[in-house]
């Protein structure tokens, strides 16, 4: 296993709720200094000088309301406490709505070097239905702003599958990405999360989501058309332009390496157990201005969970699972252990082995969910 690790600063703060989201966050800005001061101290905390840091990034909610002071602050109470590498990766999500061009060249100077814009659509309509803070002209605003800002590794966030969407205005949407050559793009299939005001909307009958079919054409549609444009299809929902251009710090969640999460509702994981803080700001705030760690609960992965997990974010990539490296570790045979669930698989071509990689073709993925269930079903 690699001795670097990941840090994630969960920012648990949006201007305002999205329709869709389920993310933890509240739009309570007032609270953000006090919340800072309080990362500062988790850093200190849990500060280990031996620890190689490669990949940084800041998540949430809207990390962009964050002040560039607060940026500099947090980067550097990092650097302070962590060994943090020359190449590090250092990324945040921003939300076209909060930002301008002044904003991103001094993020810029403050040392983050990659940027993950939540455009979401370049489509107003989309955009409405979303419940989004910003225009589709906002948007491209901010892609462009961030180019000329100097950022030459751009991500894009585009969600698909709203229940209006045909293939064509999807490919519209993605079209317009291409215009604007970003090394990167998560494509998320629109998933309603029950609780959301999205799924009250549907419940009261008042939009009749795509069914199965056409939202398995949209996601085979978009993996062929960023595929034909050289994007990398490298994980389920993630293309990159070339190997180098994939998101280093994702790419370590996928492959199980340990990781630091600050922030409230944040977790870590140190390769064996997981960790995960107090979801509530206040409470995070309190238990650290009381000398205590914000942690809410922790649990030692068992093997079964470990084997689980493997399978279950592995089989998410290009790569697919390293079947010798799952037989070294867990002492199986994976062949002997999942026969049941790989003959359907191989007979319906939605996986297949090379070399000692197991991996699932693009039919496969559609049906990813499935697929991990039969695993699950004799793993526990
Ligand atoms: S901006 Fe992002 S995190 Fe905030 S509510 Fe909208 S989708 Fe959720």
């Amino acid at each position: 296993m690699s001795d670097q690790k990941s840090i994630y600063i969960h920012v648990p703060f949006c201007v305002k709720k999205c329709v869709y989201c389920d993310f933890y966050s509240k739009t309570h800005l007032s609270l953000i200094p006090d919340y800072v001061q309080s990362l500062l101290k988790e850093i200190e905390r849990r500060s280990g000088l031996k620890e190689k840091i490669d990949t940084i990034y800041f998540g949430g909610g809207t990390p962009s309301l964050f002040s560039i002071k607060e940026v500099e602050t947090l980067l550097q109470a990092i650097g302070g406490h962590f060994s943090v590498l020359r190449d590090v990766e250092i990324t945040l999500e921003v939300n076209p709505g909060t930002v301008d061009f002044d904003y991103l060249s001094r993020l810029k100077r403050a040392g983050i070097n990659r940027l993950s814009i939540g455009a979401q659509s370049f489509n107003d309509d989309k955009l409405k239905f979303l419940t989004r803070i910003h225009t589709a002209e906002q948007a491209i605003n901010t892609i462009d702003d961030a180019g000329k800002a100097g950022f030459d590794n751009i991500s894009m966030d585009l969600i698909y599958g709203l229940p209006f969407e045909t293939q064509n205005r999807w490919l519209e949407d993605l079209k317009q990405a291409l215009k604007m050559m970003p090394s990167h793009l998560s494509c998320y299939m629109l998933t309603i999360e029950p609780g959301t005001p999205l799924d009250e909307k549907l419940k009261k009958g008042l939009f009749h989501p795509l069914g199965s079919t056409v939202i398995s054409t949209l996601f085979k549609k978009t993996s062929q058309f960023l595929s034909n444009n050289t994007y990398e299809h490298y994980e389920i929902s993630s293309f990159s332009k070339g190997r180098r251009n994939r998101s280093k710090h994702n790419s370590k969640y996928w492959e199980m390496m340990p990781y630091y999460g600050f922030g409230a509702a944040a977790h870590s994981y140190d390769g064996k157990t997981r960790s995960w803080n107090h979801q509530s700001i206040d409470m995070y705030i309190k238990a650290l201005a009381s000398g205590s760690l914000p942690v809410e609960d922790r649990e030692t992965l068992t093997r079964e969970q470990k084997m689980m997990e493997m399978i279950m974010l592995r089989l998410r990539t290009l790569e697919g699972l390293d079947i010798e490296k799952f037989q070294s570790l867990f002492r199986v045979s994976f062949k002997k252990q999942f026969r049941d669930v790989l003959k359907p698989i191989l007979d319906g071509s939605l996986g297949y082995f090379k070399g000692h990689r197991f991996g699932l073709t693009l039919e496969g993925k559609v049906r990813l969910n499935n697929i991990v269930e039969a695993f699950a079903g004799k793993i526990f």
